[in-house]
């Protein structure tokens, strides 16, 4: 089965919100095997949806439309489909009943607009709405299915899985997706690693997409059953881990901040970090996760050279003597920190994040990373590349990953 995707709203297009509902019903379909061929997205503009609509027709099976079913004036969908099917409106009788309890309920009287609502095309199947007034709407028309749903996300999910979903022909396959995230590893190095796979493999595909200092590895398997697919996805996975190993930090939804205090509840050590160029990010990342007091000490923005000395009590001799932005220097922050603290690992970032204040010894990325453990201090030193922003976000990217290891 093809299926079209026709979401309506000027506000898509005007860019003001992303089409999230296109892309979860995307998702579902192809979790049942269904192929999703076509996006389009369309203003409230009964010609320009007339227009997708006979297209749309003449290519897929399934075409489902997302918004404009409201009860306002710009709320189109409803009729301009109804019109190039050759379909009159019709009552539902039971629907306006329900809105009109749902209206007395709340102390509202209700208008002729919200009546519109209880307004289908003749023949058409009515699909509740548990969250909202306009209700999903199923048309069968020269074998082709037409499904209608309200734009609210909050209102289509629920009703697409709950309503939408049992009444579509099973596809005879299932494609499931699993992402693996990878870190420390350039791309090319991990190109390197897994071209062969990558090349061989057909099912599950392998997507690699880089994203920052991550890259992440999206398997995607398509069988006869979950159980199937699954099995499918654990076998390319097992074998993505021998070649990457430790680099794998992380699956779906796992971020890197969150595989390092993972590591941390797991070997039940506390941390702390001493910030010049990152400006409390890494604080600010290592305290967004759930529990983080359970490992997170104290982090400490030190960005002036009078700040490392008083607060950290950097010698101000090695500033003078290597700069602010020094292996020195970053070393003794780690170190600093940790001791003052009394935590197990610390972490000392000093840099030069750019646009301005670089020079040819230290141009603008150099970042110098150290890590203190209770086995010593190791400094690492970067040269990212991007704008002040992603130099920032690049240089806690690195020291998550010095973390992990
Ligand atoms: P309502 O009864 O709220 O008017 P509707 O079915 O008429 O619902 P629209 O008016 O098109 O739907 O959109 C209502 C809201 O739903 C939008 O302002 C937007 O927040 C959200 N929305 C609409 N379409 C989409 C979409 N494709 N993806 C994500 N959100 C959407
Ligand atoms: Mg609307």
């Amino acid at each position: 089965m093809k299926t079209e995707i026709i979401a309506v709203g000027t506000e898509l297009l005007l860019g003001q919100i992303a089409n999230t509902n296109a892309r979860f019903i995307s998702e579902e379909l192809a979790k049942l095997g269904i192929d999703v061929f076509w996006h389009t997205v369309v203003g409230d503009n009964p010609s320009r949806v007339k227009q997708a609509f006979r297209l749309a027709q003449t290519r897929a099976d399934l075409i489902i439309f997302s918004g404009g079913l409201g009860p306002t004036m710009d709320d189109l969908t409803k009729e301009t489909v109804a019109e190039v099917l050759g379909l009159e409106m019709v009552k539902d009788e039971a629907w306006e009943a329900y809105l009109e309890e749902l209206f007395a309920k709340m102390g509202r009287s209700m208008t002729d607009n919200n009546r519109k609502q209880a307004l289908l095309p003749k023949g058409a199947r009515l699909l509740e709405n548990d969250h909202g007034t306009a209700p999903g709407i199923w048309l069968e028309d020269n074998g082709k299915i037409v499904v209608l749903l309200p734009g609210p996300p909050r209102e289509l999910e629920p009703l697409f899985r709950d309503k939408v979903v049992p009444l579509l022909p099973q596809g005879n396959c299932v494609i499931l997706s699993r992402v693996l995230k990878v870190a420390g590893l350039g791309e090319s190095a991990l190109e390197e690693k897994i071209h062969d796979l990558v090349v061989e493999q057909t099912n599950p595909t392998i997507a690699p997409l880089a994203k920052y200092s991550e890259v992440h590895l999206r398997l995607t398997a398509k069988a006869e059953s979950t159980e199937e697919a699954q099995k499918l996805l654990d076998k390319t996975e097992g074998k993505l881990l021998t070649r990457l190993g430790e680099a794998v930090f992380g699956r779906d939804e796992e971020t890197m901040a969150m595989a390092v205090a993972r590591l941390l509840w797991k070997r039940n050590l506390t941390f702390a970090a001493a910030e010049s160029c990152t400006g409390g990010y890494l604080s600010h990342i290592m305290t967004n996760i759930a529990g983080s007091s359970d490992y997170f000490l104290q982090g400490q923005v030190t960005y002036s050279n009078r700040a490392k000395t008083d607060l950290l009590g950097i010698n101000p001799v090695l500033i003078r003597d290597y700069g602010a932005v020094s292996e020195e220097v970053g070393r003794a922050m780690a170190e600093n920190i940790r001791r003052r603290s009394a935590a197990d690992v610390a972490v000392g970032i000093t840099g030069v994040a750019g646009p301005t204040g670089g020079s040819d010894q230290k141009p603008v990325g150099l970042v110098f990373i150290a890590l203190a453990t209770p086995q010593g201090v190791s400094c690492r030193r970067f040269n990212f590349f991007g704008n002040r922003e992603t130099i920032k976000e690049r240089a806690v990217m690195a020291a998550l990953n010095m973390l992990r290891l």
